[in-house]
């Protein structure tokens, strides 16, 4: 039994980590040994989140707080995945120090915690995809878990900053990683303050402090939390997979469009350190539009490009892929047909497909799960005994 003199110290110890996310009775190793659990009373701030959403029953909406929650929600998707996720988990651009600090101030706004916990528990996910170590796996602990349960568990709160050396040698993130709450108590403060103004301001906008806040604020940052998260569940759920990557990451275009081109999982997945993640022109990735743009302020620089290996990967893919569709409807069709109206020329198409060279061939092909579905298809189809007459 857990004696309530430590029971208390718990408690204690979460209520302090609302305002000090570093605050800890026990160390990090410890806490992530521990098996998943929900800490209700650290969660209270993240409850609150949601529940803020019902203030919208007494301030009533208009179109000005609905087009700011709609406008702060992808204004700061793009925090979520050109700075949290594109810079601080993957480095696929390079920014000034002092850049960096305001990417990490602008993704703080996101309430998504800190960048430095971002970043450790994302390149944890990329380490572990969908393996029992994966603390957001849809495969291994269920959709809801993968969606919500995992950021409640208190394994997951506290930040291991010898994973992440590379950005806790910058103290002013660790201030900011640290006291994960200032940020978006001072945007919320922001926003109610705005809100006020306006409505003395600029009464034709019929808006006031409370209104801009449930809906710039709360509605806008729960909204953004689950579309992020359909990115730790969704996209690993549906889509279309063009990569062999161990894990199972998939390509969405309706994800795409909500997360502004994180839908782009798959490519993700199988080559991590490009800025875009919509390889192709016609996969959509306006957060890497909005990033080349930024380029050429020179404000960040050095994006990290597709190299043209994936490229080629993705192509022998795409060949792959049609050459096993065309063999399903097409080979196997014309070879019946054949078999049917010049039964000599069929007997040479099959001997020519089960050749011993053209298997040599075939296994040179590097991707092997798609050789094996080629040469399924080509190994049933039998050599007659004895061929029956042609008609012709
Ligand atoms: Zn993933
Ligand atoms: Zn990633």
């Amino acid at each position: 039994m857990v004696p309530e003199k430590s029971i208390a110290r718990r408690l204690l110890s979460s209520l302090v980590q609302w305002v000090d996310s570093d605050y800890s009775i026990e160390s990090p190793d410890f806490i992530r040994a521990q098996p998943d659990g929900v800490n209700l009373v650290r969660c209270i701030p993240f409850a609150v989140l949601h529940l803020g959403c019902l203030g919208v029953i007494w301030t009533g909406g208009g179109w000005f707080a609905a087009g700011a929650a709609v406008t702060l929600y992808f204004t700061r998707m793009f925090a979520v995945t050109g700075i949290y996720h594109r810079y601080f988990s993957h480095k696929s651009y390079s920014t000034s120090r002092f850049g960096q600090f305001l990417l990490a101030l602008f993704g703080a706004t996101c309430v998504q915690r800190g960048a430095l916990w971002w970043a450790y528990h994302h390149r944890h996910h990329h380490q572990h995809s969908d393996e029992p170590e994966d603390a957001h796996s849809p495969h291994i602990h269920g959709f809801w878990w993968s969606h919500i349960g995992w950021i409640t568990s208190r394994r997951n709160f506290p930040t291991d900053y010898s994973k992440i050396r590379d950005l806790a040698r910058y103290p002013e993130l660790v201030f900011l990683n640290r006291f994960d709450i200032l940020v978006p108590v001072l945007f919320a403060a922001a926003l109610f303050g705005s809100g006020h103004l306006l409505e003395h301001a600029a009464p034709s906008l019929q808006t006031n402090g409370m209104q801009l806040l449930v809906w710039g604020f709360f509605i806008s940052t729960t909204a953004l939390f689950h579309g992020t998260s359909c990115i730790n569940s969704l996209a690993h759920l549906m889509g279309s997979r063009r990569f062999n990557t161990e894990d199972d990451s998939r390509n969405s275009f309706v994800l795409s469009l909500i997360t502004l081109g994180e839908g782009w999982h798959n490519n993700h997945h199988r080559y991590m350190s490009a800025t875009r993640q919509g390889f192709y022109w016609w996969e959509i990735d306006i957060t890497y539009y909005l990033l080349r743009a930024l380029s050429w302020t020179g404000f960040i620089y050095d994006l990290k490009e597709v190299p043209a290996s994936i490229y080629r990967e993705a192509e022998l893919r795409n060949h792959h892929d049609s050459v096993a569709r065309f063999s399903v409807s097409s080979i196997q069709d014309e070879i019946n047909t054949l078999k049917r109206v010049m039964p000599t020329a069929a007997a040479i198409a099959i001997a020519t497909v089960n050749s011993p060279a053209l298997a040599g061939q075939i296994k040179q092909i590097e991707d092997p799960p798609t050789l094996q579905r080629t040469s399924e298809l080509l190994v049933p189809v039998q050599f007659p005994a004895s061929l029956p007459r042609s008609d012709t």
